[in-house]
């Protein structure tokens, strides 16, 4: 039998590369951070991973961790209402609440199934999902799994946002679900726009907060600070697996009869194992030290400045950004694949983005800055970009 799908996968293989859309996978063979060694031994500068606060490789991150691991083991064995939960995830729960100014949090395995399970509990076909029509996949994949009718709005366009409330005027309970920094261009949510019509129209409102929780917002809490709406939004979700820490998890952080119910009915949540206590442990330290001072989120907004002024000025052009991700514009598919791969054998490690990941004719470079980068490693990516841009005729 396998001969036969053995046929047809290799086919539609074949035609992933033909099509040029064949993702290989570069293999890291040191610790995440601003500088990485690949397996070929080129040691190169990183501004493409979502190690937004240098935390990823943290010594204090690192000790934590290894503290967890002698108090409270390695792995939990069990899903949270058997027998899995620990003093510290409870702990963790309730210092995300108050991180994000919410009620109570429940955690993930990942942001992934956050979102997957999130949805089916709270509502039913008699309800309604008004989604920007850029949602992150995950967002996508959890209001399939439920049954609530379907409204898309354009992306970021408010008027179009109101045009789909009208439209589910007639459902029992409305809910506005929104990323809060869209992570192709690095734009933020207009939440504040979006809580002025979920009052209106008498909605909630969610945002995936994956690319903005831990520096976004003066003190970091996300894009609900960033746009003053702090107490206006009624879930967040967002991941432990960018800014805070890296490693792996997820939560939905929201009033506290959401998360009572999700603990009840979340799938993902019920029939999925535990966070390790090491990883539980080291976020714990991430939301210390947040909680202290803002001198990572500080760095990094600083970095970014930094880094879009030097590049403008060389006369690249870029998509206008209010978080850490610069999307420098290249519009050709093949000239962003050929700036990277040129960009890393000048020791620049960046990714290149084009159709379908982008729209057509948007083909682009995304740089993703870090508070783990120096002011020198940044001089040196621009140096990189100056170069490399005008032997490729992008830049005079
Ligand atoms: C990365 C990301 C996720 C997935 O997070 P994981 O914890 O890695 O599953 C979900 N939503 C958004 C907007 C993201 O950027």
């Amino acid at each position: 039998m396998y001969n036969e799908i053995k046929n047809f996968l290799q086919k539609e293989l074949e035609s992933i590369k033909e099509a040029g859309l064949y993702k290989a996978e570069r293999i890291i063979a040191t610790p995440q951070g601003a500088e990485i060694s690949l397996t070929n031994g080129k040691t190169v500068l990183n501004f493409c991973s979502n190690n937004y606060l240098g935390l990823s490789s943290h010594p204090k991150i690192i000790e934590a961790a290894k503290n967890a691991l002698d108090t409270h083991g390695y792995g939990m064995s069990s899903v949270r209402f058997i027998c899995g939960t620990q003093d510290n995830h409870r702990t963790l729960e309730e210092k995300i609440a108050r991180f994000f100014g919410m009620e109570d949090t429940i955690l993930y395995a990942a942001a992934f199934d956050a979102n997957g399970g999130v949805f089916e509990p709270l509502l039913t076909d008699e309800d309604a999902l008004i989604s920007d029509q850029l949602n992150h996949a995950s967002i996508i994949d959890g209001i399939r799994l439920c049954k609530a009718q379907r409204f898309r709005y354009k992306h970021a366009d408010m008027s179009d946002l109101e045009e789909q409330l009208k439209q589910a005027k007639n459902a029992r309970f409305k809910m506005i679900v929104t990323d809060g920094v869209f992570s192709m261009d690095g734009d933020i949510a207009k939440l504040n726009e979006i809580c002025d019509l979920a009052e209106k129209y008498d909605a909630m409102v969610m945002v995936d907060d994956s690319h903005a929780s831990g520096f976004i917002g003066k003190t970091g809490r996300g894009t609900h600070e960033y746009h003053n709406v702090m107490n206006r939004v009624d879930l967040i979700s967002s991941t432990l697996g960018k800014a805070l820490g890296g490693a792996m998890g997820g939560f939905i952080t929201a009033k506290q009869e959401i998360i009572d119910i999700l603990r009840q009915r979340s799938r993902p949540y019920l029939f999925s194992n535990s966070l390790s206590p090491v990883i539980v442990g080291a976020a714990l330290q991430v939301f210390n030290m947040l909680t202290e001072t803002t001198e990572l989120r500080d760095k990094l907004m600083w970095n970014t400045e930094y880094f879009k002024e030097k590049i403008q000025k060389l006369g690249f052009d870029i998509k206008p950004t209010q978080s850490a991700i610069v999307a420098i514009m290249l519009y050709d598919a093949k000239l962003s694949q050929d700036l990277a791969s040129k960009l890393l054998e000048e020791g620049i490690y960046v990714t290149g983005f084009y159709y379908p990941v982008v729209p057509k004719g948007e083909a682009r470079i995304r740089v993703q800055l870090s508070a783990a980068h120096e002011k020198d490693h940044i001089d040196k990516a621009v140096a990189a970009f100056e170069k490399i841009g005008k032997e490729l005729g992008i830049i005079k």
